[in-house]
């Protein structure tokens, strides 16, 4: 498998053809290897247009969702950038690509390690993990230029919003357990909110103290 072919094929076709339009965003695509961030078993199917299981009952996000997020969050190259959802750790790389500085919470310990290993395996030096339940934000490192939440929350933790600096964006599924809808916040210079309902979408669920329980 030639897997620099595989990943031209997939922005071409499931990136560009969709109606991503940053050329910087595009340009990440086709170059963070999206097969290091999944088992080795699968990483033949690293760059189909579909969700893939990471373990722990989590997933990396399908790649049209990661470019629509990303796309959202406007980054500039000198944003300061939270995501909360390490998962696999590839959507913290195209972050990382994009911006100054990323500062990513995954809960799952296991996850967060391997999500290291394969950050650090190509080089991404800018990144920091964090072991934790992100919806309360990451406090010391406030405030955020771009919020990424990779997994569906029932409302929107008001520590987030909290976090953004003014003209910041936030992106987050908000929904049931089942599906949800991508909205964006934007934080104006006078501290109120524009709100934007973006598409419908399916996350793995939001799990935390302004998340859901774990029973649920
Ligand atoms: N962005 C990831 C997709 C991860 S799936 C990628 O590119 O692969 C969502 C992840 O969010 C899961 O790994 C899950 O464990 C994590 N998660 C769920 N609730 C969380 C919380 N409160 N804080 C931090 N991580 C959380």
């Amino acid at each position: 498998m030639n897997f620099d072919i595989a990943r031209k094929r997939m922005v071409e076709s499931q990136i560009i053809s969709r109606g991503i339009k940053d050329r910087r965003l595009i340009e990440a695509m086709l170059k963070v290897p999206r097969h290091v961030f999944v088992e080795e078993a699968m990483a033949a199917q690293a760059y189909s247009d579909t969700p893939l299981p990471i373990g722990e009952k989590q997933t990396i996000s399908q790649p049209y969702m990661v470019a629509l997020m990303t796309e959202l969050l406007q980054l500039s190259g000198s944003d300061k950038v939270l995501e909360i959802g390490t998962g696999s750790g590839y959507q913290a790389a195209i972050l990382a690509t994009l911006a100054d500085r990323v500062y990513t919470v995954e809960r799952i310990r296991p996850l967060a390690l391997k999500a290291r290993k394969a950050l650090d395996s190509i080089g991404l030096l800018n990144v920091n993990i964090k072991i934790s339940d992100g919806t309360v934000g990451w406090e010391e490192e406030a405030p955020f230029d771009a919020i990424i939440v990779t997994a569906g929350a029932p409302d929107i933790p008001e520590k987030l919003v909290d976090q953004l600096k003014p003209g910041g964006r936030l992106v987050i599924p908000v929904g049931s357990q089942f599906e949800q809808i991508l909205v964006r916040v934007i934080k104006q210079e006078d501290g109120s909110f524009v709100r934007d309902d973006i598409a419908g979408c399916r996350f793995v669920k939001l799990v935390g103290r302004y998340g859901w329980g774990t029973e649920e």
